[in-house]
């Protein structure tokens, strides 16, 4: 080896012995007689020093190092007399006999520091030089420890780690398939895989029973803040298995990653079905860690005489605890935010409990105090609080509720970082309405199975059908899904024919999975998770770039490679593709 030691390692037990150093020059700081320089590895900084008095020609030459000039270090430990106690290193410092400059560094486009003054695009036409950083280090060993965590985790229950092909042919998840042109099947095109989903049901066929991958996945979707065009999922699926055996498997690995990684003990999770979460929080994804459940009123509010509530579908609010005293403008700004077209509301209506008993609320003119006194109960609400409510066509105004009780989330401080609250949201209904095409989508993929007790309904009322379908939901975001397994041809074709699929269209794009479901198909399920969304949460963090080591910015680009990027004529030709230009 080069060196004897890393940057992060010496302590005052080495003190007295010769090391041997290798790392970048971070800074150098002159200071008269001597010069400091912080050398910088993977593992930490260790300070330099030079002394112009013993050794006047090192020192000379050490003031020549420029940033990022890489080093080989021979010197001595010794004690510091000005000690930093923040630094695993701070309370030595290297006494340099002699180094050599291993390599020389352009001056970087910006600090490579904790706080760095490089902007964005910047530092990702520099991604090598950002993952010098040690935020960005920290998001890299974070994210191995938790693939490392994850594969001891499936390994000791029993699970094998199988790679599925990444040239594929389309899988129906729901997205655009990136596609690549086979030259040696001129005119034809792999897919490059949403997900490994038929391959690893082949692989229950095939009898592996427990089979997990932590693989790359395609979408090739508009791209929002916490979306990549390739992503990676913990993907699993297993055999003879019921939804809770599933749900108690993968609970079991999140909770082993927040202790072996986070050193916290999360709570057993709830399971709420989908209408639950629909009716109570306005959303599949909901953050629990704080309650402010919706309250519906039709009951209570319908009937005198206030056209809004009379003709909406549907009445409900949120009870904002302590906020009874909001004033005029907090109010009006509540109001703004329900308005913003983002979210859509027309008004809201507020009933403040105050202090002394008695209720004030914009609706006054329609609702006496006996009436809002009912309202104030049915919320369980307390003198103080404040009742928020709003009415309408009862999805719009579900919606526009739960982003209201996020946003009162953040202004209570309730929405904590440091706080973990994972659920499972189960019971999703099978088939969703599509308004543009006026035909059904599969809510989760065409392979999830209905309920039993649903199946029947298949014909006559699809959009009834629940589907035994399940996320995996953390803080308001959705980590994971899965489902149990549709494992028979003729209930598989059923479910192809209520998406729409004419029998030979299903024949000829699924035709291999149905084949292969009368050789024996065991009953099986499975689910995927989002590792860059999990690592982000771990990590304490929105965005799924800062953890993923190459990303792409928010035009799908890669700024550092260049890519996309045309190609030559010659490989046009070979694959006998022509660019028509609009
Ligand atoms: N393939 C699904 C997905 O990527 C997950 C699953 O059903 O296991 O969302």
């Amino acid at each position: 080896m080069l060196r004897t030691h890393t940057c992060g390692e010496l302590n005052p037990k080495n003190i007295g012995e010769k090391v041997t150093l290798c790392g970048w020059m971070q800074k150098s700081r002159d200071l008269g007689g001597m010069t400091f320089i912080d050398l910088r590895d993977r593992y930490g900084i260790t300070q330099l020093v030079f002394n112009m008095q013993t050794n006047a020609g090192l020192c000379e030459k050490a003031r020549k190092l420029g940033r990022e000039f890489v080093i080989s270090v021979k010197g001595t430990v010794e004690e510091r007399s000005n000690k930093n106690l923040k630094m695993p290193t701070g309370e030595i410092e290297i006494i340099v006999d002699k180094f050599d400059v291993l390599n020389r560094s352009k001056l970087p486009p910006f600090t490579i520091e904790d706080n760095t003054d490089g902007g964005e695009e910047l530092r990702m036409k520099y991604r090598y030089l950002d993952l010098r950083r040690n935020p960005l280090r920290k998001n890299m060993e974070l994210r191995h420890k938790m693939t490392s965590e994850t594969r001891n985790y499936l390994d000791l229950q029993n699970f094998i780690e199988i790679e599925t092909p990444y040239l594929i042919k389309s899988t129906p998840e729901g997205a655009r398939d990136f596609v690549v042109p086979s030259r040696m099947n001129q005119g034809e095109f792999y897919a490059l895989p949403q997900s490994p989903q038929t391959f690893k049901q082949l692989l229950m066929i095939a009898g592996y029973d427990r089979y997990y991958q932590l693989v790359k996945c395609f979408r090739d979707e508009d791209l929002r803040a916490d979306r990549q065009p390739e992503f990676t999922q913990i993907d699993c699926e297993m055999s003879f298995v019921t939804q809770d055996d599933i749900l108690n498997t993968f609970e079991g690995l999140i909770k082993h990653l927040f202790e072996k990684v986070k050193n916290i003990n999360v709570e057993d999770f709830p399971i709420i079905s989908y209408d639950e979460a629909m009716k109570y929080y306005g959303t599949d994804k909901p953050d629990i860690r704080f309650e402010m459940k919706f309250v519906e009123l039709n009951n209570l509010a319908k009937g005198s005489g206030f056209k809004v509530f009379d003709d909406a579908e549907l009445i409900v609010g949120i009870c904002a605890e302590a906020c009874g005293n909001y004033s005029r403008k907090q109010l009006d700004k509540l109001t703004d935010f329900v308005r913003k077209p983002q979210i859509g509301a027309k008004g809201l209506v507020y009933v403040k409990y105050n202090e002394d008993g008695s209720l004030k609320s914009s609706v006054d003119k329609f609702f006496d105090q006996k009436a809002l006194k009912t309202w104030a109960e049915a919320f369980n609400a307390n003198p103080g609080d404040l009742l928020l409510i709003l009415s309408g066509e009862t999805g719009h105004i579900r919606k526009a509720l739960c982003e209201l009780r996020l946003e009162m989330g953040n202004r209570l401080e309730l929405r904590d970082k440091n706080k973990f609250r994972p659920l499972w949201v189960v019971d999703f209904p099978l088939l969703e309405w599509d308004e543009e095409n006026s035909r059904f989508h599969a809510m989760h993929h065409p392979f999830t199975s209905p309920k039993a007790e649903d199946i029947q309904l298949l014909n006559s009322e699809p959009g009834k059908v629940r589907a035994n379908a399940y996320d995996l939901v953390i803080n308001g975001v959705e980590i994971g899904g899965g489902s149990i397994r549709i494992f028979n041809k003729e209930l598989q074709k059923k479910m192809f024919k209520a998406l729409g699929f004419s029998e030979e269209q299903a024949q000829e794009q699924f035709g291999f999975l149905m084949n292969a479901f009368e050789y024996g198909a065991p009953p099986h399920g499975g689910i995927a998770l989002g590792f860059d969304r999990l690592v982000a949460l771990f990590g304490g963090s929105d965005s799924i770039r800062d953890f993923i080591a190459f990303p792409k910015n928010n035009s799908g680009r890669d700024v550092m490679i260049d890519s996309p990027s045309t190609i030559s004529k010659e490989q046009l030709d070979e694959l006998k593709l022509r660019i028509v230009k609009e």
